[in-house]
Formats: structure tokens, C-alpha cells, sequence
């Protein structure tokens, strides 16, 4: 069996690697309109991936930590925060990395990458705390699958190191617009990160962020003819075996 990647909608992602390892990539749930799935109905996790504390993408990150014990990964301000709020810091729960650090959790690699998007922590839709901003990640899976994911952010010229270090098979980028790339800049991006395949997220769930995505694929079948795009509906899965 190859890896599992299913689009739980917005910019949610669940990925199910070779040996069946769960990994939640900014697990929105609770309010997120594009999601089908239900918190209750998630009770088995190994790693939660979180990108930022904006409240569609640290959504419902810790609860699912706390209740399977997956262990968290993210900034160490949004790594703080969770502890906070009682991921317990023994046994390791959590991962704090920063920018350019990695570590290995039950046999999978997870690298931060830099991302371009600002972010406090969106504590509930009046309160904020500091945070420290965005990341992205690379995740190699147990059979070597790599994949980008971009979380939230604009296009950066650093993408094509990110290409010549981790050669990403799968990216998982933003296309909405208004708060992070549209699909002109996302086309872009796919000339710099030159994956095989693009998967886009985080639009259409809101009006204000909608995507031509039979435009997108035009865009990158010009610039980026290596790569193809994967279009996705919100709880559909893509199977990708190497
Ligand atoms: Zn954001």
C-alpha cells in the first residue's frame, strides 16, 4: 500500500502512510464548513502537523492530541501553548522544531520549512495571543514519500531550496488567494518546488476565496509541465505508491 492523503477540506489534510501511521496536517473540524467528518469520529492519531494559530489551521489540533495521544508538532510558542492548554510534555506529546530543524517520530521524518504568512494565536474568534508566525512542512514517510506541505503563505524564491534539499513528490499548496497564494503565484510555486504531483487547497470553502483551478492546471501545465495537479473534493482521498 502507498500513502493516503485525503483533503478533510479548507486546509485540513489527513495522511495515512505505508504502515497506516495517522498524520493530521492542521486539523480543522469544529466550524470548518467544508469538513464532513466530525470530531467524535477521530479517535486514532500518531502526529498532528500545525502550521500556524490562526484558527483554521490550529483548529482542533490539541483536542485530537490529547485524546489519542498523538504527538504534536509545531513552532515552540504554538508547542508552549499547547501545553498550556494540557498536552502533557512527558512522554513525548510534544515536538517543538523550528525553521530548518527536524526530527523523526515513529519512523517518519518531519521537517519545518519557512513559510511567508504572519500569525498570532487566534486563542477563539475574540482572543489572540503571541505567537511566532508560520511554517510549512516536509514529511518523508517510512517508504520515502516526500511531501510539502506549504500550510498558509505567499510565494518565496527559498521554495526552490526546498526543492533542491527534500525533492518533494507531493505539494500541498495553497490557491485561494486573499490570505496566501492564487493560482497564479501557486503555478509559480509549482516551477520552483517541482513536485510530480500538486495537490491545492484552502479555497473554496469561503466566498472570498474561490480558485480557477481548470485555470491553475493550464498555469502549470506552462510552467511547470513535470508537474500534475490533483484536484480533490473535501473528504476525497489520493493514492500515491513509489
Ligand atoms: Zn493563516
Amino acid at each position: 500500500m502507498g500513502v493516503k492523503i485525503t483533503w478533510i477540506g479548507h486546509g485540513s489534510f489527513k495522511v495515512e502512510t505505508e504502515t497506516q501511521k495517522i498524520i493530521y496536517l492542521d486539523p480543522w473540524i469544529k466550524g470548518n464548513p467544508a469538513s464532513k467528518l466530525s470530531l467524535d469520529s477521530i479517535t486514532k492519531a500518531d502526529i498532528v502537523c500545525v502550521t500556524h494559530g490562526h484558527i483554521d489551521h490550529i483548529g482542533d489540533s490539541i483536542e485530537i492530541v490529547k485524546k489519542t495521544g498523538a504527538v504534536f508538532i509545531g513552532t515552540p510558542e504554538l508547542a508552549f501553548y499547547a501545553q498550556k492548554c494540557g498536552v502533557p510534555t512527558e512522554g513525548g506529546d510534544l515536538c517543538p522544531l523550528n525553521i530548518g530543524g527536524s526530527c523523526v517520530v515513529k519512523g517518519i521524518k518531519i521537517i519545518m520549512t519557512n513559510a511567508v504568512h504572519t500569525s498570532d494565536i487566534m486563542v477563539s474568534e475574540k482572543d489572540v495571543v503571541a505567537g511566532s508566525g508560520s511554517c510549512g512542512y516536509i514529511i518523508v514517510t517510512e517508504g520515502n514519500v516526500r511531501i510539502y506541505f506549504a500550510g498558509d503563505t505567499g510565494v518565496f524564491g527559498d521554495m526552490r531550496l526546498i526543492s533542491d534539499l527534500y525533492k518533494p513528490d507531493i505539494a500541498i499548496m495553497p490557491v485561494g488567494g486573499k490570505y496566501n497564494m492564487g493560482i497564479r503565484e501557486a503555478a509559480y510555486a509549482a516551477y520552483l518546488v517541482k513536485p510530480e504531483i500538486f495537490i491545492p487547497m484552502h479555497y473554496g470553502t469561503f466566498p472570498d476565496q474561490k480558485a480557477d483551478v481548470e485555470e491553475l492546471k493550464k498555469m502549470v501545465s506552462a510552467w511547470a509541465p513535470f508537474t500534475k495537479v490533483v484536484v480533490l473534493n473535501p473528504g476525497e482521498s489520493f493514492e500515491y505508491e513509489k
